[in-house]
């Protein structure tokens, strides 16, 4: 297993828009072990495939406090969102030190494939709806702070820009 570079916030990679897995092997299952790794060190309860510079619809998570539930969802899509709207402070390995309270809908139906190619199907609510939809935002390209007003985004980006120079 290896750790990977995380990419971070207003790097443009990402902004690609993932690719669906056409078919979990060894090389999906290697990708996951290492997206899984590079998650515990950060230490984060979630990530998706293109924090790492993959555009795979690829995700992990483990929101336990002993690293004992990880979760995977490959392919995931949301088919139902509830009507209901709930907010968090939502933060993100690729904007490291900022949260920000997002609204988001508070409990959605997910379709998805395992790690070893099985589909399941699940209904969140809560902080797992919550990451969920966050991690599904970056395979499509899109970023917590992206719900934030102009000013704020901007404001947490130079502030990134001007530590990422160091
Ligand atoms: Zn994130």
């Amino acid at each position: 297993m290896a750790q990977l570079p995380i990419l971070e916030f207003p790097d443009a990679r990402l902004r690609t828009v993932a690719k669906p897995v056409a078919e979990v092997t060894d090389a999906t299952r290697r990708i996951i072990d290492d997206m899984f790794e590079t998650m515990y060190a950060a230490p984060g309860i979630g990530l998706a495939a293109t924090q790492v510079n993959i555009h795979q619809q690829i995700i992990v998570m483990d929101l336990s406090e002993d690293k004992s539930e990880p979760q995977v969802f490959i392919n995931p899509s949301i088919t139902v969102q509830g009507e209901e709207l709930d907010s968090y402070d939502e933060g993100c390995l690729s904007v490291p030190g900022f949260y920000e309270s997002v609204e988001r809908p508070k409990s959605i139906k997910v379709e998805a494939i395992d790690r070893n190619g099985s589909p399941f199907i699940i209904e969140p609510e809560g902080l797992l709806a919550v990451c969920i939809q966050h991690e599904i935002d970056h395979l499509n390209g899109k970023l917590f702070v992206d719900y934030l007003s102009n000013m704020k985004r901007q404001r947490i980006r130079k502030k990134l820009e001007k530590q990422q120079r160091g």
